[in-house]
């Protein structure tokens, strides 16, 4: 019996394994002692960190790299092994030869090798690292995008000062206190009405993408709104449909800057008429199965900007494991 299709393992983004319990950060005596035998990690001011040329790994230093004891831009990421591991933000972009590598939907990204080591971002990136890599590095872009957007107080304006390890902001006039911020974006894979999972998903190509790159349908929730009417909502603005059948599948960290992304799936009707928004989204049609896998099949090579072929999100996205839980079932 054919059964909804559900995501077959988690987003790349979603697999951390370090323990990142709170009493971790706030016994700063503890940490300190720690720092001697601990590990951290490099992200440069553009948010990317060293992998070493020929291993798909993070390239994890001794934290004494750093000096006796933590710097100011270093932040706790947590503990695994009885190892503390830390990041070390804002460091210098190093110099170094510049090189391409596969970026967002297939299209090529440069970026910077030097010391044997090659400088990545997560986005392009995190999929590649193990579990354990994957979720320090998630957890430290995550704290990094909200440092930068988090220098001054939100409700005085005097620029904040952080504790806990990059845990915590705090206002020096008015005490007020912001813990890491994030944004819930719901993301959800629409399916005709054939069988249990359709044959047909509804695909979008968002203001500003390369040609003939397409995703599901993705949102912010609005204040007091919950996560199923978010989905109806934003489906029916974005191509005019009304979706039913909403339900959860998974959610994923997507620290670009702040959200975590609540993947659901739905039904429609495809013989609705689609109708886009104005200004957001730039073409939205149905795929079949066989063309998202073909496409799934070319995935890794990346893609002349001419070429007419369907290009779907890069492998560190919710959405494509959405797609790919979608392809491998029975409609
Ligand atoms: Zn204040």
């Amino acid at each position: 019996m054919t059964v909804p299709f559900q995501l077959g393992e988690p987003p790349a983004l979603s697999r951390a394994v370090v323990d990142r319990e709170e009493s971790l950060r706030t016994d700063a005596e503890r940490l300190r002692a720690r720092w001697s035998s601990a590990k951290a990690i490099a992200l440069d001011e553009r948010g990317r960190t060293p992998v070493p040329l020929d291993e798909q790994r993070l390239a994890i230093r001794d934290a004494v790299t750093w000096g006796d004891e933590p710097p100011a831009a270093a932040v706790f990421l947590g503990q695994a092994d009885d190892v503390d591991y830390w990041a070390v933000l804002d460091t210098e972009v190093v110099d170094g030869e510049t090189v391409r590598m596969p970026g967002r939907f297939g299209a090529w990204v440069d970026t910077v090798v030097a010391d044997g080591e090659m400088w990545v971002g997560l986005r392009e990136y995190g999929d590649r690292l193990d579990a354990a890599g994957a979720g320090l590095l998630t957890t430290a872009v995550a704290l990094r995008n909200w440092h930068r957007r988090a220098r001054f107080c939100a409700r005085c304006g005097t620029p904040t000062e952080r504790e806990q390890f990059g845990w915590v902001s705090r206002c020096p006039t008015c005490e007020r206190e912001e813990y890491p911020r994030t944004d819930p974006a719901v993301i959800c894979l629409v399916h005709d009405d054939v069988g249990v999972n359709g044959e047909h998903v509804l695909l979008a190509q968002g203001a500003g993408w390369p040609k003939w790159a397409r995703s599901v349908l993705a949102g912010f929730v609005e204040a007091g709104e919950s996560l199923e009417a978010c989905v109806i909502r934003e489906i029916r603005e974005e191509v005019g449909i009304i979706v039913r059948d909403v339900r959860y599948l998974g959610s994923q960290p997507w620290p670009f800057p702040r959200s975590i992304m609540l993947g659901f799936a739905a039904r429609a009707d495809r013989a609705a008429l689609l109708q886009l928004a104005d200004g957001e989204i730039e073409a939205a049609a149905w795929f079949s199965r066989e063309e998202v896998r073909a496409a799934f099949a070319r995935a890794r090579v990346p893609h002349d900007p001419e070429s007419n072929e369907l290009r779907l999100p890069g492998n560190a996205s919710i959405a494509r494991v959405m797609l790919e839980a979608w392809a491998a079932a029975a409609p």
